[in-house]
């Protein structure tokens, strides 16, 4: 399951373990990362992904350009493929 040439800048050593028993796609063929549109100021943002936390995750995260609120919608494909929708939480 672990690779040799994992670089854990990010990784957080916590956790997130026992989850990849769980969900296979923590293994690292996952998407970690995704770039989104923000939908208030329209800035092309990368974004990190947590692969361990789920087939579907629904959380709010801040756009790092304009600081609004973003609902973030991460689905994760049988590939690993993360499918991610940004839209706005204001309102
Ligand atoms: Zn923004």
């Amino acid at each position: 399951m672990r690779s040799n040439d994992e670089n854990d800048e990010l990784y957080d050593d916590g956790d997130s373990e026992e989850l990849d028993e769980e969900f296979p796609l923590g293994d690292g063929t996952a998407d970690a990362e995704a770039t989104v549109s923000c939908p208030y100021c329209g800035e092309a943002v990368e974004i990190t992904l947590d692969p361990g936390g789920g087939t579907h995750q629904d959380y709010v995260e801040d756009c790092e350009v304009c600081c609004q609120p973003w609902r973030v919608s991460v689905q994760y494909g049988l590939d690993g493929e993360a499918q991610v929708e940004v839209t706005a939480l204001g309102e």
